[in-house]
């Protein structure tokens, strides 16, 4: 039952992600107007962490590079309490400490402290068009595709580090550090697949924006262009598929999430202590996502060097979020760290937690303010460039019809 939409170079086979286009009108819209909503449209970041891996010199010097921030004593005392005695409640050996930020055994990023960094109103800062680009932005995808290979980051030949054993059961195509930019082919695990579903899906989704809300240079008007989504997008299927798939599992994760954001406090003021009001948004985007939000997890890591596999995976997302510090565009960067952080946080509940661990009664503090913020902003990221690309699907008929 699988369709096929043929529309010139915007063409795809839906079959598993058909459902998710069948709900995304409703899913975007209950979305958009979440995120608008004080507790989801306030992230606090910091966005002058030193890049960890070069010199990096390719600021952004375009006016719409740039991100306004908020006074904090506009954001409610509450969250700001709460994200400060939360990271108290870290320990030790929970917390790595690294110069600027942290991580959790679990974590499938490094999370900021929640003692630095600004609140950004997300609402005032829409990702779209910024003129970022050349090398700067090359290198940071680059590194992203290749310096993140599985069985290569922080090995040296004969190494007694225990990933070396993944390394050796490599195929010999990944273990070139310069990979193409292409689908894996057919023997790469399931694991790697996945990995690179991801990452290229995030990129097809930060393009499909670009191209939506795009500046044309010579007449100064925003809108889309349909010629620089056919260029990124459009003319590699895959990489449009690979947005629903990246929707698919952000919508699994909040699926499995749906009791704990349920019992979640998104009150801002005292007064409504313990009167933890769930938006109606929400339930209705945690209803949708139950019903198509079907990604299986459990058929990852179970094979051979399922847990070496696992911790890898992790490590080069971590890295992932880290390589965000290197973009020389404070909004790139700005929805960089949101959206790493938000397909970081669907990781962690997909592959870390189980059901006990997801129960709010039993484990309350789960996530940080932060973490919730972002997957329900990076999902409604992701719903948007499916909405764009019925935009640009319409745009497409029509300059057929004209031909
Ligand atoms: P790029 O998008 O830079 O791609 C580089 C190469 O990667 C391509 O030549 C192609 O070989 C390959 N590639 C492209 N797409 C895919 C894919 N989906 N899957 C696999 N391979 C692919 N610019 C803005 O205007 N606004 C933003 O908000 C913004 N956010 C950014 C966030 C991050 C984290 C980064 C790294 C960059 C961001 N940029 C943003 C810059 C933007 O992504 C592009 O790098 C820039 O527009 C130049 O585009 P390009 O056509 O040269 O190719």
């Amino acid at each position: 039952a699988c369709k096929q939409y043929l529309t010139g170079p915007i063409e795809t086979t839906l079959c598993d992600y058909e459902t998710v286009e069948s709900v995304n009108d409703d899913l975007f819209s209950q979305l958009h107007a979440l995120v608008e909503t004080p507790f989801f449209k306030y992230f606090r970041v910091d966005l002058y962490r030193d890049c960890p891996f070069w010199q990096e010199n390719g600021f952004c010097m375009n006016r719409e590079c740039g991100i306004t921030t908020v006074d904090e004593s506009e954001i409610p005392e509450k969250w700001r309490a709460a994200t400060l005695s939360r990271l108290e409640t870290l320990t030790g050996d929970q917390r790595t400490i690294l110069p600027g930020c942290y991580h959790r055994d679990s974590d499938y990023c490094f999370l900021d402290d929640m003692t630095e960094g600004d609140y950004v109103d997300l609402t005032l800062n829409p990702e779209r068009f910024t003129g970022y680009t050349g090398p700067s932005a090359h290198r940071v995808w680059s590194s992203i595709y290749s310096e993140n290979c599985f069985g290569l980051s922080h090995l040296s030949p004969g190494s007694d580090n225990p990933m070396t054993s993944v390394k050796k059961s490599l195929p010999e195509s990944l273990k070139s550090r310069t990979r193409p930019h292409s689908v894996y082919d057919s023997e790469d695990c399931l694991e790697q697949r996945v990995y690179y579903k991801i990452i290229s899906g995030l990129h097809a989704s930060i393009s499909t924006h670009i191209c939506h809300e795009n500046l044309n240079q010579t007449t100064g008007e925003w809108g889309p262009d349909l010629q620089c989504f056919v260029n990124r997008v459009a003319s590699y299927p895959e990489r449009l598929q690979y947005i629903y798939f990246d929707a698919v599992l952000l919508l699994r994760a909040v699926a499995r999430l749906g009791p704990y954001l349920s019992a979640y406090d998104y009150c801002g003021t005292d007064t409504h202590e313990g009167d933890a009001e769930t938006p109606e948004e929400l339930k209705r985007i945690i209803d949708i996502a139950q019903a198509v939000g079907k990604f299986d997890e459990t058929m990852m890591f179970q094979g051979e060097n399922a847990q070496i596999l696992k911790q890898e995976f992790k490590e080069h997302f971590r890295n992932v979020s880290r390589i965000m510090d290197c973009v020389g565009c404070d909004k790139c960067r700005l929805w960089g760290r949101v959206q790493t952080t938000g397909v970081a946080t669907a990781l962690k509940v997909l592959f870390e937690l189980d059901e006990k661990a997801l129960d709010p009664k039993s484990n309350p503090n789960l996530l940080q303010r932060s973490e919730v913020v972002a997957l329900i902003n990076t999902l409604h990221r992701f719903s948007e460039s499916l909405a764009a690309v019925n935009i640009f699907r319409e745009m497409w008929a029509e300059t057929d019809v004209q031909q």
